[in-house]
């Protein structure tokens, strides 16, 4: 059974399709946590809403759509939304502690550390945290971006073995449900494929700034941090209790077997990569299928500009992602050696760092 669970409550949950939050909604989903907190368990909430309750509070004004408006927005709004978790989850005597974050928290590993240590003491001290991206001092740069891809890295800093995103939807379809009649609910995957990412499209109600894509990147996530993930409706009775008590209710992706070790969670869900490493088919193999590290040797092209010890993404001559990890040489170095055998970076270079671009040791793959 579940013991630590993210409840990620999106926009269009909140406001119940408004443009301004649903209280009563917003007290029943408050009442399913308090009966999970009570029963012992931690409960973790990712809330979205702070632009939205900004932007109503100053009554709609009419700015440009960028991000200091959004800024401004978050500032007014931020403060507003947790005072109203508070006071609702106050009902049930619970305590609750915000956690704002961007990337730039988690980008090296000892601010990731640093924020999982933040998590920790409030769950030891039985408070719940509400957590959302810093959106009032965030800039494109260092966002997430989004609350489901917050959502997973939260259920990777926290250890979550249950990442519960209640959206609008009651799933994932096999298409999109609003403009074909013959969709059909997807109860489980266990294979993130093109096919479920062409199906899930992109963003989704205009409300919130995620849709299922966004869904999809989130789950394969968490669900390589060991955690099963169930995307469903927020409106279904009793949603919380019944999705944790084990009903197939919403799309179910359970987590992998072997979740990563923290440090490969890291590279995972922290940095946002710096650019990107396009590999041949014999690298594919060794990567996927064998475990090892990428070479010099299976690297045919390198994209974007780094630093050694970025992270990178590692991908097909099509795009798809295989691996996440961080590099050993520079961008220019490894333009200067890609192609070639390790026994030749030294000539090349005049140093070398060792035969591996990315060891094994520094890689998550993503394949499986
Ligand atoms: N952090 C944003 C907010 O509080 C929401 C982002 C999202 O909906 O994914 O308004």
């Amino acid at each position: 059974m579940y013991q630590r669970i993210v409840v990620k409550l999106g926009t269009s949950v909140l406001t119940g399709g408004t443009h301004t939050l649903d209280r009563p909604r917003m007290i029943e989903l408050v009442r399913q946590c308090a009966q999970l907190h009570a029963a012992g368990r931690d409960v973790i909430v990712t809330s979205s809403g702070a632009v939205g309750v900004g932007r109503a509070r100053l009554n709609f004004p009419n700015l440009p759509a960028s991000i200091v408006t959004k800024q401004l927005f978050a500032a007014v709004g931020q403060p507003r939304l947790m005072r109203m978790w508070e006071q609702f989850f106050d009902i049930y005597g619970i305590q609750v502690g915000q956690i704002l974050l961007t990337r730039a928290d988690v980008e090296n590993r000892q601010r990731y550390l640093n924020a999982r240590d933040a998590f920790s003491v409030l769950l030891e001290h039985r408070i719940i945290p509400i957590v959302n991206e810093n959106d009032a001092v965030a800039t494109e740069e260092i966002k997430v971006g989004d609350n489901d891809n917050l959502s997973a890295l939260v259920a990777t800093l926290t250890n979550a073995d249950l990442l519960l995103m209640l959206t609008d939807q009651p799933g994932l379809f096999t298409a999109d449900p609003r403009t074909n009649p013959g969709a059909e609910l997807i109860p489980e995957v266990h294979h993130i494929d093109a096919t479920l990412r062409a199906n899930a499209g992109g963003a989704g109600t205009g409300l919130g700034v995620g849709g299922m894509a966004t869904k999809l990147q989130a789950a394969n996530i968490a669900r390589h941090a060991g955690a099963d993930v169930v995307i469903c409706a927020g409106s279904e009775p009793d949603v919380i209790a019944r999705v944790v008590g084990g009903e197939a209710l919403g799309t179910r992706f359970p987590a992998l077997e072997t979740p990563l070790e923290s440090r490969k969670r890291w590279i995972l869900a922290g940095p946002r990569p710096s650019g990107a490493l396009i590999v041949d088919a014999g690298a594919i193999d060794a990567l996927s299928h064998w475990g090892r590290s990428l070479l010099p040797a299976g690297v045919v092209a390198v994209k974007g500009q780094f630093d050694r010890g970025d992270t990178v993404t590692i991908q097909d001559g099509r795009g798809r992602e295989l691996a996440r990890g961080t590099v050993a040489y520079a961008s220019n170095d490894l333009r200067r050696i890609m192609g070639r055998h390790s026994n030749e970076i030294q000539a090349q270079l005049g140093y070398t760092y060792g035969p591996a671009v990315v060891h094994r040791n520094n890689m998550t793959i993503l394949t499986e």
